[in-house]
């Protein structure tokens, strides 16, 4: 008999409804990247920054790659600095903004909601002496700009607030508050790691100072990433050695992996607005489906949200045990609070929204992506309707109270 509870799902049958945590590699990229890993051309392979002819398939690929990620954001190519992904182009924009900062300003401004590329940089950064006021957002997840406005001081040497959240997908008024800290003349870091694929980005019409961009995040490969840096910005490096990407970012650049992130940006350039409105489809049943089981709630913002997102409460289904039992039954989705496996705390972005432990304890992350269909979401549904059954029956009594099954 078949034991639903394997973890050893069909290859064939998987639904993948994870994609805010990573995106799989489209096969177009693939395609793209395998000459650089194998010696297809007349010649190998070799480092950019050698002058023969092997150097300079390398450097010309990478050449490549930024002109195409320049275009996903409206920016020059010359203003792209590649690095090894999302996490490190956030830390270069924290730390190289804060470290160059003019004598005397000593001060950050960021959300609590980031991103922990971003938070842990800022806690670095406090840990160096800097004081960082944190700004809360309402009950969706949502920064009032005002407050950013409110929060700004002579003194401040940068400002960090996330494009789109991560977790519960609230899209922030970045353009609002990039042009506060434009006027008041404060370096202005964005994390688009999210957004970028799905929401349209143009540093033409957001002024920010920073924009930091993640390869698989948007069916590129992992290990590549990117940081918009404008023109006249000042930025000290992180790493020091042979100079490479403008001294910003020394090291040998990951060719294939370049090359990958080029073509995946080209690709989400072409296709934005067809994945999006095909996302949003698949993202709006989903909501539909999954509030209309008792009890359960969306988190994030009913109409700025990312066309992937679904946040999930689910009381009186435990989140580990929800991800646990759905992969057995062939679905891939996320825990809703990146911190409930460790301790059962909230993560800062549930504590932001007002919610607690016990919130957090029974979250779920639902994001599509481009390759899922409605029938997916459909049996995902059905899934999801009989697990969140089954976990109330289970749950200790007071726990699933009122959900079903008729527990007391
Ligand atoms: N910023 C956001 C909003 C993210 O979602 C992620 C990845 O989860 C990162 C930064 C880090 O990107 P990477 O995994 O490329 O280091």
């Amino acid at each position: 008999m078949e034991n639903p509870f394997s973890h050893a799902p069909d290859r064939r049958e998987y639904v993948y409804l994870d994609n805010a945590a990573t995106t799989p590699l489209d096969g177009r990229v693939a395609a793209a990247m395998l000459p650089y890993l194998q010696r297809a051309g007349e010649v190998p392979l070799g480092n950019p920054s050698s002058l023969h002819r092997s150097g300079a398939v390398a450097s010309e690929a990478i050449e490549l790659a930024r002109e195409r990620v320049a275009a996903l954001v409206g920016a020059a190519p010359e203003r792209i600095v590649f690095t090894s992904g999302g996490t490190e182009a956030d830390n270069l924009a924290l730390f190289g903004l804060a470290r160059s900062a003019p004598e005397g300003k000593r001060h950050l401004v960021v959300s609590q909601v980031e991103h922990a590329a971003v938070r842990e940089s800022v806690r670095a950064l406090e840990r160096e002496g800097f004081a960082a006021t944190w700004i809360g957002t309402d009950a969706c997840g949502l920064v009032d700009p005002e407050e950013v406005r409110d929060a700004l001081r002579d003194d401040t040497a940068l400002c960090a607030l996330m494009w789109a959240n991560n977790e519960i997908g609230t899209v922030q008024d970045v353009a609002a508050v990039a042009a506060i800290c434009a006027e008041r003349g404060v370096p202005f870091h964005t994390d688009a790691v999210q957004a970028a694929g799905r929401e349209r980005i143009d540093v033409s019409e957001v002024p920010a100072t920073t924009l930091a961009l993640s390869a698989h995040k948007l069916y590129g490969p992992p290990g590549a990433g990117a940081l918009y840096v404008r023109e006249g910005a000042h930025l000290a490096p992180l790493a020091f050695g042979g100079g490479q990407e403008s001294g910003l970012r020394s090291g040998t650049e990951n060719v294939p992996a370049l090359a990958g992130f080029g073509v995946a940006a080209r690709l989400a350039s072409e296709e934005l607005e067809a994945r999006s409105e095909h996302e949003r489809a698949l993202r709006d049943a989903l909501i539909a489906g999954a509030t209309a089981v008792e009890g359960v709630r969306l988190n994030g913002h009913p109409a700025r949200r990312l066309t992937n997102n679904v946040h999930l409460t689910v009381p009186g289904a435990e989140s580990e045990s929800l991800v646990l039992m759905l992969d057995a039954l062939g679905f891939a989705v996320g825990q809703g609070s990146a911190c409930s496996s460790s301790g059962h705390k909230a993560s800062p972005v549930l504590e932001a929204l007002g919610q607690g432990p016990e919130e957090a304890f029974c979250a779920l992350r639902v994001t599509v992506g481009k390759d899922n269909t409605e029938e997916e979401v459909e049996a995902f549904l059905k899934a999801f309707r009989e697990c969140v059954e089954r976990l109330r029956e289970l749950a200790p009594a007071g726990y699933g109270a009122g959900y079903g099954a008729g527990r007391g």
